[in-house]
């Protein structure tokens, strides 16, 4: 296993961790925990020493699961995460209410102490600021007490608003989603914390399964490796110098071995760098909005980027009903914003892919 230091913290992190949300559904509804928690074990014993869990996974049975698998080994062998935000507390918590969601989690680990602690999901920076005004202090009272190591965030924001975040210095590091399909979203906010020596974690590496779902439009990945196009798009993510750990979700003890082999052996390179390598490759990527955010400034407000990435994934999966899945499930913003779009062209005449923005706009309205 490669290991990296996780930002300026000194811990010595798996280039790999777990993502514990996909134990295998048909053992966590029979209630076949321990079997579920031979994942982890096997995870540890290849080098995997960071678990990501969170409430909510696995039918809310993740936690549970890792508990089960903490338990059985020394506990500062594992680094263990764990989340909170309104959706887990409530929407305007008191101290009790997380102090409760805390030692619920604590309690199912069976542990002590979270080594990151998230403030969970920041979709914007109007929620990531309310989040701060009203749970940040809590987090720190807990940080104090020792029940939380490192206070962290984990966030759906572009790079420039996850620069923000990263500039109040209020957290220790942050989990992203990032890979070989949105990478240009995220490359700034990546860089702003790797400078300020924060710990870069990155979920969704193989882009909600659209990667290895289209093989053919991701093969340039694999080029010069003896990876299949999941295992290069792992590796995509963790060569990254700016990238400390890249989360895989795994089920099945092949799945662990599939990761650890993604990092043999893995060299580090800035993301500049790994950037200008692929830029332009692949054919049937060409009509793929790129996520650059050069179209900013409608002046009717829309959020551009986010409904040509919605409409990057018709272009991958050849289905329409993936855009609404996008909107509705990823970002979370209205489809009937695209219909006060005015034609104006603003946005072509920036856009660095030359796209049709107007058209995929009135499609989208169209659905
Ligand atoms: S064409 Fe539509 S989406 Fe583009 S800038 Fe004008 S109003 Fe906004
Ligand atoms: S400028 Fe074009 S490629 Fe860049 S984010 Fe906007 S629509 Fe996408």
């Amino acid at each position: 296993m490669y290991y990296k230091e996780y930002g300026n913290t000194g811990m010595k992190v798996s280039a790999i961790g777990l993502g514990t949300m996909r134990y295998d559904a048909d053992d966590v509804s029979a209630g076949r925990f321990e079997k579920c928690a031979e994942i982890p074990l096997y995870a540890l014993e290849n080098g995997i020493n960071y678990w990501d869990t969170a409430p909510g996974y696995c039918d809310d049975k993740s936690e549970i699961i890792t508990g089960i698998a903490l338990s059985q080994v020394k506990r500062n062998d594992v680094y263990i995460t764990s989340k909170t935000n309104f959706n887990t507390i409530g929407e305007n918590p008191t101290r009790d209410d997380f102090r409760k969601r805390l030692e619920m989690s604590l309690d199912r680990l069976k542990t002590d102490y979270i080594d990151f602690y998230h403030m969970w999901c920041m979709l914007d920076l109007q929620s990531w600021e309310r989040h701060m005004e009203v749970l940040y202090g809590f987090f720190e009272e807990a940080k104090k007490e020792g029940l939380i190591r490192n206070i962290v965030f984990s966030s759906h924001m572009q790079g420039n608003d996850i620069e923000t975040v990263v500039e109040t210095g209020k957290f220790r590091g942050m989990l992203i989603g990032y890979n070989a399909l949105n990478y240009r979203f995220r490359q700034s906010g990546i860089e702003k914390a790797y400078k300020e020596g924060m710990g870069v974690v990155v979920m969704n590496p193989l882009g909600g399964g659209m990667i290895p779902n289209n093989p053919e439009a991701f093969t340039y990945l694999t080029e010069g490796t003896d990876l299949n196009v999941a295992q290069a798009a792992l590796r995509f993510v963790a060569s990254h110098r700016e990238i400390t750990i890249t989360l895989a979700g795994c089920t099945t003890k092949e799945h662990v071995d599939d990761a650890v082999k993604a990092v043999e052996n893995l060299e580090e390179r800035p993301a500049e760098e790994i950037i200008r390598q692929y830029e332009g490759r692949g054919e049937s990527l060409n009509n793929l909005c790129t996520g650059c955010a050069y179209c900013k400034g409608c002046p009717k407000e829309i959020e551009i980027p986010k409904y040509m990435d919605a409409y990057n994934q018709y272009i991958l999966t050849g289905n329409k009903k993936a855009i609404p899945d996008r909107l509705d499930n990823h970002w979370d913003i209205p489809k009937e914003k695209v219909l006060e779009c005015i034609a104006c062209k603003k946005c072509e005449k920036q856009c660095t892919q030359h796209l049709p923005i107007v058209d995929r706009l009135k499609e989208i309205g169209e659905l």
